[in-house]
């Protein structure tokens, strides 16, 4: 079998699962791009099975510590180990993330589900060569009515494929509406940003909702409205929300029409809608920030977080005396640390004082490994703005 010798003080030896070209000593047996591979140590010690891609920055992704084939029944064996791990989840099962990456064992495999549909993604090399092996998988593990995939990630470019999206089995999914936690949502697995939902705020909808009652609250970045509409089930005074893109917006006014709630969605610049807001001397109780990642790197950090500050700064200008922020962070680069300097640099110059009253991540189909910090990329706080401290 072929393999790659890792060199002294990478990664891998202290629990990462990853192996940088720059931490390579040697590659034997000449594996082909997709290769499963074997690895070795410096002393030729067994590290265990990766998958090899020398066109990606990260050539090998460990997947098991043995000597293992990715073959349909290795895949149904993960997908099993996953589905038991959700199953002790207290979380709506209607809409899941079944498989999470690394998380789950399988590096670049993302199985999301919506009712009886499945959306796969196969953002790594080898799992892209072996998709039918993992759609047979799935089909025997889970028995949906389709299998789409949505392999339409730029993160693909970085290994070199091509981006598709299309049906894998099954007939083709038209958009449908799905009751997650009690709101109708409409899910259009093939069309939608993402997979179709943001799964991992899903919880953080309801927590944060949990403090709208009686308040007026603005949703920004809103997307198919999930915290505006949650908001507003729990008895907001009103609800207005802001995001920039259009086919968003109009899922969302859907979304709010099949729910009976009265919601007021704005096609908008969040950064030109927050200033127009101040301008107008617009309050609000309850503001929600959940922004893209504004970096994909960290070469980009300190431009996302000059972004980051000036929307936490005018958000806080338009919080009445007492009222509460929630925000949240999508870009690993984030880190806690970072993001609550800039949340203080942020009330620093709005001249306030806030006090954190909870925290919050991604929802927990979305596992965190201890090694591997790039598995763990939603943080989110809320804070309270104290009034004449
Ligand atoms: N809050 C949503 C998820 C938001 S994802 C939820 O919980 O489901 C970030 C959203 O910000 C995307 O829908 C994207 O279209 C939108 N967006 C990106 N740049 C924006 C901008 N400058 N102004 C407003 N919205 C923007």
């Amino acid at each position: 079998m072929a393999g790659v010798v890792v060199k002294p003080r990478a990664r891998i030896y202290h629990g990462h699962e990853w192996v940088y070209a720059s931490e390579i000593k040697k590659v034997f047996g000449d594996p082909s791009p997709g290769d499963v591979v074997s690895l070795k140590d410096f002393k030729d010690r067994p590290l265990g099975s990766g998958i090899y891609n020398p066109h990606s920055q990260i050539v090998v992704r460990r997947f098991s510590r043995q000597r293992q084939a990715l073959d349909a029944d290795f895949f149904r064996r993960r997908l099993e180990r996953a589905l038991d791990y959700r199953q002790t989840l207290a979380l709506d099962p209607a809409a899941l993330r079944l498989v999470w990456s690394e998380s789950d064992g399988l590096p670049g495999v993302i199985v999301d589900r919506y009712g009886d549909h499945l959306v796969v993604q196969t953002l790594t090399l080898a799992m892209d060569q072996r998709k039918d092996a993992l759609v047979e998988a799935l089909r025997d593990v889970c028995e949906p009515k389709s299998i789409v995939e949505r392999n339409d990630s730029p993160i693909r470019t970085a290994e070199g494929m091509e981006l598709v999206k299309g049906v894998l089995w099954g007939d083709q999914p038209s958009p449908f509406t799905l009751e997650i936690d009690g709101l109708r949502h409409q899910i259009d697995v093939l069309e939608g940003q993402k997979t179709g939902l943001y799964l991992d705020q899903l919880a953080n909808h309801q927590a944060v909702a949990a403090m709208a009652k009686g308040k007026r609250v603005l949703d920004v970045f809103s997307h198919h409205g999930g915290f505006a509409l949650a908001a507003k089930k729990a008895g907001a005074a009103r609800v207005e929300a802001i995001e920039i893109s259009e086919s968003a917006v109009a899922a969302a006014c859907a979304n709010a029409d099949r729910n009976g709630l009265e919601v007021e969605f704005t096609v908008a610049n969040a950064f030109d809608a927050l200033r127009q807001r101040e301008s107008e001397k617009a309050t609000y109780d309850l503001i929600v920030l959940d922004p893209p990642s504004f970096t994909r790197n960290k070469g980009g950090l300190a431009g996302a977080l000059r972004g980051y500050k000036e929307i936490h700064l005018r958000a806080m200008k338009l919080l009445e005396k007492g009222g509460v922020l929630a925000t949240f962070t999508c870009s690993h680069h984030v880190d806690g640390k970072v993001f609550q300097e800039m949340i203080a640099g942020a009330a620093v110059d709005a001249k306030k004082t806030l006090r954190r009253i909870a925290t919050y991540s991604q929802r927990a189909d979305h596992p965190v490994i201890a090694t591997l910090p790039e598995t763990e990329y939603l943080r989110g706080a809320a804070y309270e703005t104290m009034g004449g401290w």
